[in-house]
């Protein structure tokens, strides 16, 4: 008995000093219990109606039904420049969804998420690791465009996030990947940067979670084109292992 505890202390000692290494004082957990209760993470905001959504969204069954329901949101200013809200596009029955920032040119003007040169590449990486772009799940964290493709702001994500977990919880997929750094700190709530969280398994309401480059980083930087090939080949595997 003395011997398991030592271990399980021993084991425990390890985890943190491994943690500390990597983020500092902030510690992320890559599991949650399972003892934890299931609850829904979705909470219903205040003024919905207000903001042109429909308060019942929280309770939305499929995602046709929430795009119904919060498609002429303006909760934040980006609902007064978009010019089309992006919701989400692929299989609503897809066991891996793609997460990706916010809605870029083309994707405002077409009202799907990455169409332009990030989502050309998108499709080519999915393809070359054996996923067909309509048996996938692809959206943003952000459903409406930020002016200029600038970076979304916190009170944007704050606002619009709730509508991404919703679509998580009705689609139930075994993994999630993110692309680009903020889907990843908006699911963990955490400010480390994704050069840390790349490559790790996360646990996020019972569903797997791993982190990569945004395709449009790689166009930019071309080094990055490998690693993120090699994640999606990853995320590939995990989804398939037995
Ligand atoms: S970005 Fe999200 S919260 Fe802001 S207006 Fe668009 S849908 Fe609403």
């Amino acid at each position: 008995m003395k011997k398991e505890i030592k271990k399980v202390l021993d084991d425990a000692k390890r985890y943190l000093v491994q943690q500390e290494s990597l983020f500092g004082d902030e510690i992320i957990l890559p599991k949650q219990s399972s003892d934890e209760p299931k609850q829904s993470p979705v909470e219903k905001n205040v003024g919905d109606e207000q903001f042109g959504v429909d308060p019942s969204w929280v309770e939305s069954k499929t995602l046709n039904e929430l795009e119904t329901k919060i498609r002429n949101c303006v909760k934040c200013p980006l609902g007064k420049t978009r010019t089309n809200f992006v919701f989400g596009v692929g299989n609503p029955n897809s066991e891996i969804v793609f997460v990706g920032e916010a809605p870029g040119m083309d994707e405002d003007l077409q009202g799907e998420p990455f169409v332009g040169r990030a989502g050309q590449l998108l499709n080519q990486l999915l393809a070359s690791v054996g996923f067909r772009r309509d048996e996938v799940y692809i959206c943003n964290v952000l459903k409406c465009r930020p002016p200029g493709n600038r970076d979304p702001l916190p009170s944007e994500i704050e606002a619009c996030s709730p509508y991404l977990v919703k679509q998580l919880e009705i689609i139930k997929p075994k993994l999630i990947v993110s692309l680009g750094r903020f889907p990843i700190q908006t699911l963990l709530k955490t400010n480390a940067p994704l050069s840390s969280l790349r490559g790790q398994i996360f646990e996020w309401h019972g569903i797997k979670l791993i982190a990569t480059y945004h395709p449009a980083a790689a166009l930019r930087n071309q080094q990055w084109k490998r690693p993120l090939f090699e994640d999606l080949r990853k995320a590939r595997e995990i989804l398939y292992q037995k």
